[in-house]
């Protein structure tokens, strides 16, 4: 299991599961374009909302609206160049479970430990192995700026790690050797170019 894409030939979703099942919508959402490592704007840290009110909550439909559309489990705003600390998940295969973590913060992390492989909506086609807490609590606010607390383990555990990430500026390559990153860089770029030239 990837930790913030699903793979497409693993998940088929329907059309209709790509869309935000969300309740209280007050206007027109929009797709918002994803940051592509190596961006340097990725490593931005994010600094914590100070105040949950329209403005966010209409970053996190637009955030919801982006990650489904690009068929990805979890979005940090980093991604989309907001950096402040906004991160949405949904990792249900029916894509149903909406996860909305402001200003997240972990309260408990297991000493357990598990590996699996990750993929990233801005490291397009790119999947390794990253090592994770197995189990993580995190306290965070939900869209209307009640805090909650999640635990988690599996795979949503792997995704709120790997967002949080997002907010310290941390792209999940940055866990590999610099060899194999030197090489997703080069494929990266090269392939951004051939974007520009075809566009
Ligand atoms: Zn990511």
């Amino acid at each position: 299991m990837s930790a913030a894409v699903i793979r497409p030939s693993r998940h088929r979703l329907s059309p209709i599961y790509a869309r935000p099942v969300l309740s209280g919508l007050s206007h027109d959402m929009s797709l918002l374009p994803i940051l592509r490592y190596p961006d340097p704007r990725l490593n931005t840290r994010a600094r914590p909302v100070a105040v949950v009110d329209d403005r966010i909550r209409r970053l996190v439909d637009d955030m919801f609206e982006t990650m489904y559309e690009a068929k990805g489990i979890g979005l940090a705003a980093t991604q989309i160049d907001v950096h402040e600390r906004v991160i949405v998940i949904d990792t249900s295969e029916e894509r149903n479970q909406p996860l909305v973590l402001i200003n997240p913060e972990v309260v408990a992390a297991s000493t357990d430990r598990v590996i699996g492989d990750e993929g990233c909506l801005s490291v397009p086609t790119i999947y390794d192995k990253v090592e994770r807490c197995a189990e993580v609590t995190v306290r965070a606010l939900d869209r209307n700026g009640q805090s909650h607390e999640v635990r988690a383990d599996g795979l949503l555990a792997v995704c709120i790690q790997h967002e949080m990430d997002h907010l310290q500026g941390k792209v999940f390559v940055e866990y590999l050797s610099a060899l194999k990153r030197n090489r997703i860089r080069s494929k990266l770029l090269k392939r951004a170019r051939e974007d520009e030239q075809a566009a």
